[in-house]
Parts: C-alpha cells; structure tokens; sequence
C-alpha cells in the first residue's frame, strides 16, 4: 500500500494531530509481532498496538473467523433478535472470567463498556427497589474512556476541562503513587492498604447510602502503569461492600492476560461486582466491549418490579455477528496457544530486562507486572512531555512502537513475545535511552 497524497481529511484524535501531520508515520500491514512501516522497515511492536493486540498481528484463526463470519451472517439486530455467534462469546466469556461473572453485557468500546457499567450501577439500586443512588466515586490518574460518564469519573483534569456539563454527584479517591515511596519497586509495593481508608472519608462525605459505585482501574494502565499497592483493593472491596456500593474494576488494559491471568480479578484475587472490557477481547482487530456482571447485579434487572422493564441501553453494534466471531476465535487463539501462561511465564524475565535500564540516563522510575511496564523519566523543565516524546520518535527509527503519555514511557507487547524479541525490545530501547538528550 502507498501512503495517501493528501493526509487533510482525516482528523486525528486531538493531541496527535498537528504533531504528526509535520511528520507522518505509517503502518502498512503487521504480522505476529512487527508492524511494517510506510518505508518498508520492521518496527517491533512494544505495546500490542494500543495495548490491545494481545494475541499478536494477522493471526489465522482471527483472520479466517472474521472472513467466514461476513460471508455468512453480516449483521443481526441486536434488539429482540439473536444469533448464535454472540451467545457463545458470552458463554466462552464466562468460562474464562472468575466465577462470579456469569453474564456479559455487549458493547464496542472500552468507553461504551464504562457508560454501560456506570448506568448499571446507577440503575441496580433502583430495579432493586432500594431507592436511588446518585453518586460516583472514582479516583484521580484513573483513565475510563473519553465518554461523558468516563471523564466524569475519570481522574485527569485536561480530559475535562474544555466541557461544560459533566456528571453531577462525582467525587475522586486520590491516586496511590508515591514516588518517593515507590521507585524502582518491582511489582506492587508497600504502602498500602490505608490510602484505601480515604474511601471511608469520601463515604462519610456523600454518606454510604447515596453512592451507587466506586470505578477504579485494579491497575492504572494508561496514565502510567500504577500498581495497586498491597491490600488496597481488599480494603476497597470491604469497604464498598459494607456500605452496598457497587465496586468496578475498569479491565480495558488488564483484561485479557495482560497481567498472565485471565483478568486483574483474579491475578490480585479481589471480586469487584462489575468489570469493564475491550481491547484484548477482539485482539484489537474489530471493535468490541463488554461488561461481565454478576448474578446478583442482572438477576436485579432480570426479576426487578416492572419499572426496570422501561430501562432501556444498547447499541446498534451490540455483539455484533463479525465482532463476536473475531471474539470466539480470539480467546481460541489465547487458550490454543497458551498465551496467558506465556505472559505469567516470561513475567520475571520481562521484570528484570525491564529493571536492567535502571541507572541509563533521565530514568527515575521503572514500574512492572505480568507483561506491562513503565520507565518514568525526568521530565524537561518547561517541556515535561518532550524527552518521553524523542524517545518515542528514536525507538520508532530504530525500529520499536513504544507508548508515552506525559514523561512515561509504557510498555505492553502481544502475549505472545519470547525472549529474543523482549532482548530486542530492551536493547532498541537502552540504545535510545543512552543517546537521549
Ligand atoms: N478504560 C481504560 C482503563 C482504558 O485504558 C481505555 C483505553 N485506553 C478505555 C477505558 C477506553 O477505551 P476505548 O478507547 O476503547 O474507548
């Protein structure tokens, strides 16, 4: 494929735009785990394009179901109508989330996916008959999507700032990154358990009974790869739990294996009552979303008074016929080719190539688990996102996709990674570290 003449018409989401308009860089097609550029060169792909493309690029199984699945049934509505594909991607779905996940409601975006779950929770109180809950809770560096409900509860001031109305009744649990405390940790660290308790503050504030759910990301993926420190998701479970909140572990990044486990819930071994999904679920290939409920949220809308019958959401897209056959033949590749097990099998591996540029220049934080990583650098004083930026710009001429949001690198290549290609990744990467200004 040649690169198009006139780049004018499309617009790109908004903070790439005029940067890569001056210097445009493009993919052609990609295989297993390198994307082929414009100019005809291999470039690894160190975060399975947008953290999405778990089980690697063009993988046969997804392309072959993707083409059946068109030739045979396109489209199905989604509203008083079925059809075979999007029930067993239920099913398979359920089979591989913890137990308590037995349903799964589709959407086709990890934004989709938040609204979805915000107004589940919102409504469940209601079906239920237990009166109306009105307030959110989530927490500051979260990331839930671009929607309206999801920058509402999301934790980044620039997200929302250019918009007037947002959701009334929001109120965000303070991050849990404490540099000082943390650098270089590998894996979670200590600090724990009682940045939880702020929870108890924020209850007391909107009293328990007025909140319908708390939103976090078990792990925060996009704004910097931020564990969760030791017992602070028990304690937020207990704590959601003893006042009747709804608690919902936003899995967009870590669902999927990302982390070696099927989702976060089950890696930190915490039950929330709702997650959301996307990404990893289609491989990236096709967009597509769900929320995977427990019985005692959708039996509540199942069995509650008449009123709920009213409650009306979906999409047109909702488990649509080629999304849920691309979803079937994704999670086969996943199990076929034990791609959960290699990411838990290559994670110490992948922890120490990732520490190993401890010590290069402008490094100042390295964070890990499963395959996700980051590599914090010191920002440039007045241009905090530049040096991050270069290293970006240097990793792809020399042939490596990284990710940076602010002055964070991020790292999350497709499961299916080996060891050569994580010694690759890191070597593309020391090289770019210890040439850059
Ligand atoms: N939640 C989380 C945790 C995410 O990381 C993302 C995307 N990076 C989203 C929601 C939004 O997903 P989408 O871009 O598919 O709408």
């Amino acid at each position: 494929p040649k690169v198009p003449n006139d780049l004018s018409a499309f617009w790109m989401p908004f903070t790439a735009n005029r940067q890569f308009k001056k210097n445009p860089r493009m993919f052609v097609s990609a295989d297993g785990m390198y994307y082929k550029t414009a100019d005809g060169r291999d470039v690894l792909d160190g975060t399975a394009g947008l953290w999405c493309v778990n089980a690697g690029h063009n993988r046969p199984l997804i392309t072959e179901a993707i083409q059946k699945q068109a030739a045979e049934l396109d489209y199905a509505p989604a509203f008083q109508m079925g059809h075979p594909k999007a029930f067993e991607l239920a099913t398979a779905i359920r089979d591989m989330a913890p137990d308590p996940f037995e349903h799964v409601f589709f959407t086709n975006s990890g934004s989709e996916s938040v609204e979805t779950a915000l107004k589940i929770a919102l409504a469940y109180h209601r079906v239920r008959g237990e009166g109306t809950r009105t307030r959110l809770i989530g927490r500051e560096r979260g990331y839930h999507g671009v929607n309206f409900g999801g920058i509402s509860v999301g934790g980044i001031v620039n997200n929302r700032k250019f918009f007037g109305s947002l959701l009334t009744g929001v109120d965000h649990l303070p991050h849990t990154h404490l540099p000082d405390q943390n650098s270089f940790v590998r894996g979670q660290p200590e600090h724990g358990a009682y940045l939880a308790e702020d929870l108890e503050r924020i209850v007391a504030l909107h009293g328990g009974d007025n909140i319908a759910a708390v939103i976090v990301e078990p792990m925060a993926g996009s704004t910097g790869v931020l564990m969760p420190p030791k017992g602070y998701l028990e304690k937020l479970r207990e704590i959601c739990t003893k006042h009747g909140i709804l608690l919902i572990f936003d899995e967009v990044i870590t669902g999927f294996g990302r982390l070696g486990s099927s989702f976060a819930a089950e890696h930190f071994g915490v039950m929330p009552d709702l997650i959301t999904t996307a990404k990893g679920l289609t491989n990236g290939v096709i967009p597509m979303g769900a929320v995977l409920a427990t019985s005692k949220i959708h039996d509540a809308f199942m069995s509650g008074p008449e009123e709920a019958i009213e409650l009306f959401h979906g999409y047109t897209y909702s488990g649509n016929p080629i999304a849920s056959a691309a979803g079937l033949a994704t999670l086969r590749t996943y199990r076929e080719d034990g791609l959960f097990e290699n990411a838990a099998g290559l994670a110490n591996y992948w922890e120490d190539a990732l520490h190993s540029l401890k010590g290069l220049p402008h490094v100042i934080d390295i964070r890990n688990m499963g395959l996700i990583g980051a590599i914090e650098l010191e920002g440039i004083e007045g241009a905090p996102t530049k040096r991050a930026f270069n290293a970006f710009l240097q990793a792809y001429d020399k042939g490596l996709l990284i990710r940076t949001t602010g002055d964070i690198i991020a790292l999350s290549p497709p499961l299916m990674i080996n060891k050569a290609q994580i010694d690759e990744l890191f070597g593309i990467l020391a090289d770019v570290l210890k040439n850059l200004d």
